[in-house]
């Protein structure tokens, strides 16, 4: 027998700028209002639950609050220029040239800002809160990153 619970949307979201590359280019700069979806599979406790709704919730959010009305810089990214010059980030793609003040960025040690690399960053993040909140029962964590309507990335994590 298998148990799960899952949390979403409402309060799990953050808006946020970005540009992810492909296939040797590079989306302009846009944005997009992401919502987050997360599932925990588990062992059912001695009370009989997989994880605590309100605990899981505030670890989300936690993780998502640095992310949101920021650019997010996909830090690792093989194909962007990215420098650092004092409080600014110097990003470059081609002719493209960005500057932007670290204030407005969040760049995570990804090597692209697409839903799936977000989805896989936020999935290693809380599996870190959950080891540390002690939940030794947790066997998987899926988190998707809906983009739009009906457009999510997702990743899982089997631990
Ligand atoms: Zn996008």
């Amino acid at each position: 027998m298998q148990h799960k619970v899952t949390v979403e949307r409402n309060s799990l979201r953050f808006s946020a700028g970005h540009f992810a590359t492909y296939e040797g280019d590079c989306e302009p700069l846009h944005g997009h209002n992401y919502d987050v979806i997360v599932e925990v599979e588990g062992d059912l406790t001695e009370d009989s639950w997989v994880i605590d709704f309100r605990l899981l919730k505030q670890i989300v959010r936690a993780l998502c609050k640095p992310l949101d009305h920021r650019f997010i810089l996909q830090r690792n990214s093989a194909v962007l220029s990215i420098g650092e010059n004092g409080d600014y980030w110097e990003i470059a793609f081609g002719d493209r040239r960005y500057v932007m003040p670290k204030s407005d960025v969040c760049a995570l040690p990804i090597d692209n800002s697409t839903a799936e690399r977000l989805a896989e960053w936020l999935c290693l993040r809380i599996k870190d809160a959950l080891a540390g909140a002690g939940a030794t029962n947790v066997m998987s964590i899926t988190v998707g990153i809906e983009e739009a309507p009906g457009q999510a990335g997702w990743c899982t994590l089997t631990l």
